[in-house]
């Protein structure tokens, strides 16, 4: 060690005089792992820069709008045009149109488009808009799915069967909670219990199709046959959220990837964010004309937005939709993915460290245990201890991934066979420590 002061430290003890935890986000802080977060001074391409002027290789991507990697040419040239010709202005404006019709043609089950600014905000205005559009109040959601932080969704299980919710949070109320039912992730039995009981009075299922808020694990293909199933028998609506897999893990996104095997499949409703922004605030909720004409002004259900089509943010998300839909890139990126969970595989194995991971598109996970976690409380079966070691041993050696171990990761285009080689080699000298 030098004896240069760390900035970082410096910045983390200034923020946390003012900001809670220092911090805008919760994990953000580090505090999973321990140690000091790193204050980003810059970024380009597949990396970015601390206060101590260290390079990373990034897979976090800002938590996954990154697909091009930071500052793309053609993003930024239209973010600095769009800026030229105003911020804000509280009124429609062409781009918004574009940029809905874009989503529209590239996720063709939904028919109309409303855009907001943020995930939370779209997956809670969309758990309204099907409470409003079935005039029902119940809603299922699946352990280790994150929808945001809205009050309904900030519930984990309980144990049992069809367990109500009790609130994550502090400050949510039991009673604003009453209504949503946590289930566990892949459980079939449970799901159709679950429909047996409440499924007259259940206005939507909110399922994250890759989940990626536990790490990455897949919805089973039999799981979504019946999630799908069960809604159509009952009259549910079965949402969609693709927040963090919309555009991510294929251009079609997560629904296109199991319409794949299950030929139709459609959600009723999806929730998106994350890339749709290109790093922008900037997220959407969509499904068939029938559903969204609940909306305000075209009827009852309210919803509203000062910020909402931001015009920088649909210039930011339009470049972006725009260089991803080029012939090739899916493919490419998914290579690249693959290559780097593959590379990792094989330096766990040298070490003998038991590993395993999947990927889909640019969206990738792995735990420390020898088969893929189906669930959340198998995902929590990872030692906490030996994540923490690898995390602070590939940080140090220059590698950012995800500071908790229930985070998916991210591979941008910007990423090159270079970085991903690299990335194995630091790994593998990890591997060998733990
Ligand atoms: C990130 C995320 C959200 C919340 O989006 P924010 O923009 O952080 O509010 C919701 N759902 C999923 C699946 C996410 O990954």
């Amino acid at each position: 060690m030098t004896n240069t002061p760390d900035r970082n430290l410096a910045l983390f003890e200034r923020a946390k005089k003012v900001i809670p935890g220092g911090v805008n986000s919760p994990v953000r802080a580090f505090k999973a792992v321990g140690g000091t977060p790193r204050f980003v001074q810059r970024a380009q391409g597949a990396y970015f820069w601390d206060a101590n002027g260290q390079r990373y290789i990034d897979y976090i991507g800002s938590w996954g709008p990154m697909i091009l990697g930071h500052g793309h040419p053609a993003v930024v040239k239209a973010v600095q045009d769009a800026v030229l010709e105003g911020f804000s202005f509280g009124a429609p404006t062409e781009r918004e149109v574009e940029l809905v019709e874009e989503i529209l043609r590239l996720v063709p089950s939904m028919d109309m488009v409303r855009l907001v600014s943020s995930g939370t905000e779209a997956a809670m205005s969309a758990i309204r808009l099907a409470r409003g559009a079935t005039g029902r109040s119940k809603l299922i959601k699946f352990e280790g799915c994150y929808h945001g932080h809205a009050d309904a969704l900030l519930v984990k299980a309980g144990s049992g069967l069809a367990t109500f919710g009790n609130a994550t949070s502090a400050g949510v109320p039991p009673e604003v909670v009453q209504h949503t039912i946590v289930l566990e992730y892949n459980n079939i039995e449970q799901l159709e219990q679950a429909f047996k009981l409440h499924g007259q009075e259940l206005a939507c299922l909110m399922i994250e199709p890759i989940a990626g808020n536990m790490n990455f694990v897949r919805a089973s293909v039999p799981f979504v046959k019946r999630c799908r199933e069960l809604c159509t028998q009952y009259g549910a609506l079965l949402v969609f959220d693709e927040v963090m897999n919309g555009f991510r893990v294929a251009l079609g996104s997560a629904q296109s990837v199991y319409a794949r095997v299950l030929p139709g499949f459609e959600p009723d409703m999806t929730v998106m964010g994350k890339v749709i922004g290109g790093g922008m605030p900037l997220a959407a909720f969509g499904a068939k004309r029938a559903v969204m004409e609940h909306l305000a002004p075209l009827g009852a259900v309210y919803q509203a937005g000062t910020l909402s089509g931001n015009p920088v943010a649909t210039a930011c998300g339009l470049a972006t939709l725009h260089e991803i839909s080029k012939p090739g890139f899916f493919e490419d990126l998914s290579r690249k993915t693959r290559s780097l969970v593959d590379g990792l595989k094989g330096a766990a194995a040298t070490a003998g460290v038991p590993f395993c991971a999947d990927s889909e598109g640019g969206m990738f996970g792995f735990f420390l245990l020898s088969e893929l976690p189906q669930n959340y409380p198998q995902v929590m079966k990872t030692d906490g201890k030996r994540f923490n070691h690898l995390f602070h041993g590939l940080l140090d050696r220059g590698v950012y991934i995800a500071p908790a171990l229930y985070e998916a990761g991210f591979v941008s285009a910007a990423h090159s066979d270079a970085d991903i080689a690299a990335t194995v080699a630091v790994a593998h000298e990890v591997f060998k420590t733990l």
